[in-house]
């Protein structure tokens, strides 16, 4: 399914954020033949899905594996003819530290997590009381839909799991998971988020482009007029128009439309859209994204591979140390990457060099090997933060947008789930919403 010719008087339509959301949505609209522009600030597509150079070292942006419950995106790499490009991941273990003992972790929602022997018999036994939860979840949740659980968004994942007898399975299996893969602490997020994803990763596969995730984006973007390196500064809506402002490649510029999607990451939205409608701005100043700052200490040799993720007492205040082998090739090194707590992410918004953090702490570690230099990656805006309520806020607000036509629209992991999958099943229900006003 391809972009359709605009028709003559087809709205015209300018998405400003060139991640998974804004580019299915401007995938969608543009097969039902609206013109659509894509505004991306940055020099390339997929936004916390692509690689990036940072200091001469290759990096992720942000996501690393993909799951086959999300039906949208799933739909999307068939209707794209990635499926063929897709690897399938399974079976990886990583390891965590709980009070100085490291024991193993299946990767991703699994059942050997019965098999755990840091797991009490009372607590699996205990697990049964889950049951009823996660069967529910799995009928009528929707993995990319956070507010598909409203019984699930009024206390913390942390009291929810205690109040279940499950305080060994939260601290040991969940909570270093949470802290490591989502820089989320058990006690700041409601339970929908856990209950989706494991009543759906049951029976899911893992997977990956063999490419990299970067496939996804720049297969999406090649059908669409995408520009590269033009920030939004200020969108505005008008009597009968809307308009962006920013700066480009070429200088300040202004585009008018009849509609323009604001697929930025949640945060940023609030800043850009001028004097937007009370339901709009109420939700926005309810949306928090937490901050990631990741340590990357280059190695002389390389360590075998091996993902460690450490307990909340770690003294080193890390979430995850990961030895990657790399290619050897002089962006692909053998390196450490050193994920710092998430206690610690307001490290993501200062200049201080990361290393101050880590390197007392990596003596046990290094086995020998020399760290030739350091390289800090900043992620200020990570992912959303689903703590207890927002989901509902979240509900009503798409409530409001889809009931009728609107001249700027939302779209993002922030209005789903905070996972690729979420991010493009907002994009397209964004994109579905526009159709049907203005179609
Ligand atoms: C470290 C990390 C690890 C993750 N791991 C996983 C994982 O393993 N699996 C998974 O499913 N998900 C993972 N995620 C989450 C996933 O990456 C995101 O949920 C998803 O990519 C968000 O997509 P999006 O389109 O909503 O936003 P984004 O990808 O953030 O897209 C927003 C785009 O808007 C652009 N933009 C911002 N401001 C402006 C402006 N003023 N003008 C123009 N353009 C602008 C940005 O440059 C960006 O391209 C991870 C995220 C991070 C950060």
């Amino acid at each position: 399914m391809g972009a359709e010719p605009a028709a003559a008087n087809a709205p015209r339509i300018v998405v400003v954020g060139a991640g998974i959301a804004g580019l299915t949505a401007a995938y969608r609209l543009g097969a039902k033949g609206f013109a659509v522009t894509v505004l991306e600030a940055s020099e390339s597509p997929g936004g916390r899905c692509r690689e990036i150079m940072v200091e001469g070292l290759r990096l992720r942006a942000g996501a690393r594996l993909l799951y086959s419950f999300h039906a949208d995106l799933m739909r999307l790499i068939a209707d794209l003819g990635l499926g063929d490009h897709i690897v399938r991941l399974g079976g990886a273990t990583i390891e965590c530290e709980d009070r100085g003992r490291v024991y193993p972790l299946p990767m991703g929602v699994s059942t050997a997590v019965l098999r755990s022997a840091e797991l009490p018999l009372r607590e699996k036994l205990g697990l049964a009381r889950l049951l009823p939860e996660l069967a529910n979840a799995r009928l009528r949740g929707n993995p990319d839909d956070l507010a598909s659980l409203p019984g699930q968004d009024g206390i913390d994942l942390q009291r929810f799991l205690h109040k279940r007898g499950l305080s060994a399975f939260e601290r040991r299996l969940v909570a270093p998971a949470f802290r490591g893969a989502r820089g989320w602490d058990t006690d700041r997020v409601a339970p929908a988020f856990f209950l989706l994803t494991a009543a759906h990763g049951i029976g899911a596969h893992v997977f990956t482009f063999r490419d990299g995730l970067g496939t996804l984006a720049t297969a999406l973007a090649s059908g669409l007029d995408v520009r590269y390196g033009m920030r939004a500064a200020r969108i505005a809506a008008g009597k009968g128009h809307a308009s962006v402002e920013g700066n480009g490649l070429d200088g300040p510029f202004r585009i008018e439309a009849d509609i323009v999607l604001c697929a930025t990451e949640g945060s940023l939205a609030g800043r850009l859209i001028d004097t937007p409608a009370q339901p709009m701005r109420n939700f926005l100043a309810s949306v928090r994204y937490n901050g990631m700052a990741i340590a990357h200490a280059v190695l002389d040799r390389p360590l075998p591979a091996r993902q460690l993720f450490l307990g909340a007492d770690h003294p080193s205040r890390l979430a995850i140390v990961e030895s990657v082998p790399g290619s050897g090739s002089p962006e692909d090194p053998p390196r450490l990457f050193c994920e710092l707590a998430p206690e610690l992410s307001g490290e993501a918004e200062r200049d201080l060099p990361l290393s101050g953090h880590i390197a007392p702490h990596l003596d046990g570690i290094l086995d020998g090997r020399t760290v030739e230099r350091w390289v800090d990656q900043r992620i200020p805006a990570m992912l959303p933060l689903p703590y207890p309520g927002y989901a509902a806020r979240m509900k009503t607000y798409r409530d409001w947008q889809s009931a009728r036509p609107r001249r700027v629209y939302l779209a993002g992991d922030y209005l789903a789930t905070a996972l690729v999958g979420g991010a493009c099943a907002s994009g397209g229900r964004t994109a579905a919403d526009i159709i049907g006003h203005w179609s």
